[in-house]
């Protein structure tokens, strides 16, 4: 078996597979990162979730990755002239938990190079795949090889190789560069608190802080490529864009005594979105990762998404001998999902962009909340189930959406004065049928 890419979600798979099936060669097309000096790789730290854990539980690794986390009870955004306010990320007090990419990214691949039967080639870049023998078309030092297998899985990241032998067959594919771009920035240790993650909001510009083992905290600031200002393309990366994050970001801006040079040097990065109708072919060909569904970080998902697609696959496989039906059911039941927390990635970036107490604003914000804090059981938060429940994304989304037209049918039918009524009240006006979360239009009165 081939696995394309040793990022993220390469060693997972090879875990899961080789243990199943036996030898698994990956491919990558870049130098082994644990021999890397100096500087390092992008977007510091990574969320992992509970679905995240639940694959590093199967494979044996949590205890290890646990060690390395940082637990963060919630997000804290920093207002101009406001208090801090801190939004828990549970009502139960839970945590998420912050880790560095880099060290994660090391320990997976030391987990899978210790995993009989798991081999990782590095400095071997992928050209080709051909679905049908199949083979993979690699560079090797300059030269050319064809290497034939049994199966091939794709996980090559956005700019995924294996994607286009997909695409060569119909399937349809798409990779689109966000209008936001970002720019990692070392924030030191010392002022902020460790047990939350930090945000200050902004509207169209926002700059979001997690904390490291190191003690300083690691940085990103998000804003337009280009477009009006404030936009990489507008600001000049020496003074124009310090004097925009001075303005936009004070107190940040205060205690980063290299800000100036770390705005000018640090690289800019795109982030890019993948929709792909197809992740399989026949017998001998899956995606996983952001090669079939790269989403915008703001939920912290696409990894944590990444990971329940080895877990999905191998849950298939296991399933039916029978692969060609294995990789359809695989494909059957993530495409959706993918798409799903894509899309509330995607929108949430307006939680973090905009101060929280926007969200509950008007009279459909203010409702929301209220039913969410009085029927507790019934509407878990979108951001809450995501994180600490495996439920299938869709229907967290399709979840969320009926309680937006509850809530909707709710103001129509009664008029905003609802949104102060007395709780006993509110119970009575709310439809909720007695053991299912149907939120169906109200027959209240
Ligand atoms: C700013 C930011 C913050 C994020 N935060 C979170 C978070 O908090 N939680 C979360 O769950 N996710 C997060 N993500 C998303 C997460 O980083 C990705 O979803 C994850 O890295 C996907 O893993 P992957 O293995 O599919 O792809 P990648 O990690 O991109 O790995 C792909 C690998 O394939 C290799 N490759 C590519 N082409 C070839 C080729 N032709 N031949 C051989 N090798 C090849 C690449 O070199 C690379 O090593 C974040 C992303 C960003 C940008």
């Amino acid at each position: 078996m081939v696995i394309i890419g040793a990022g993220l979600v390469g060693p997972v798979a090879a875990m899961y597979l080789a243990r199943r099936f036996g030898p698994v060669t990956i491919l990558e097309r870049r130098p082994d990162p644990r021999r890397r000096a100096g500087r390092r790789g992008r977007s510091l730290t990574v969320m992992l979730s509970a679905r995240g854990w639940r694959v590093l539980s199967d494979l044996g690794l949590a205890e290890q990755v646990r060690a390395m986390c940082i637990p963060l009870h919630g997000r804290c955004a920093h207002l101009p002239d406001a208090r801090p306010h801190v939004t828990p990320y549970s009502r139960d007090g839970q945590p998420i938990w912050s880790v560095e990419r880099e060290r994660l990214h090391h320990l997976l691949l030391d987990a899978a190079e210790a995993t009989p039967g798991v081999r990782i080639h590095f400095g071997q870049r992928v050209h080709a795949v051909d679905l049908d023998e199949p083979a993979v078309l690699v560079e090797d030092q300059g030269s050319h090889r064809r290497l034939t297998c049994r199966h091939i899985l794709g996980c090559d990241g956005a700019h995924s190789t294996a994607r286009a032998a997909l695409v060569a067959r119909g399937a349809r594919a798409e990779l689109r560069n966000l209008q936001l771009a970002y720019q990692e920035v070392e924030v030191p240790a010392g002022w902020l608190d460790r047990s939350t993650m930090h945000y200050w909001p902004a509207g169209d510009v926002l700059f979001a802080a997690f904390p490291m083992a190191s003690g300083a905290f690691s940085g990103s600031l998000f804003m337009r490529r280009d477009g009006p200002a404030p936009s990489y393309a507008t600001l000049n990366r020496g003074r124009d864009l310090f004097d925009e994050f001075a303005a936009r970001f004070p107190e940040p801006t205060a205690t980063i005594p290299d800000l100036a040079e770390q705005l000018a040097t640090s690289a800019v990065s795109t982030l890019s979105l993948v929709r792909c109708d197809r992740w399989v072919w026949r017998d001998t060909f899956a995606l996983l990762g952001d090669a079939c569904h790269a989403m915008a970080p703001f939920m912290g998902h696409g990894m944590n998404c990444a990971f329940e697609d080895a877990r999905t696959l191998v849950d298939c496989l296991d399933s039916t001998k029978d692969w060609a039906a294995a990789l359809a059911a695989y494909e059957r039941s993530r495409t959706e999902d993918a798409d799903a927390i894509s899309d509330l990635s995607y929108q949430h970036y307006y939680t973090m962009a905009n101060p929280p107490q926007d969200q509950s604003a008007g009279a459909k914000g203010a409702l929301r909340k209220r039913l969410v804090d009085l029927f507790p059981d019934r509407f878990v938060p979108l951001y809450e189930q995501c994180a600490f429940t495996e439920a299938s994304y869709a229907s967290v989304l399709r979840d969320d959406q009926r309680l937006d037209g509850l809530v909707e049918g709710l103001l129509r039918r009664h008029g905003t004065g609802l949104v102060t009524a007395s709780d006993s009240q509110l119970r009575a006006c709310t439809p909720l049928a007695r053991n299912t979360v149907s939120l169906e239009e109200p027959g209240c009165s």
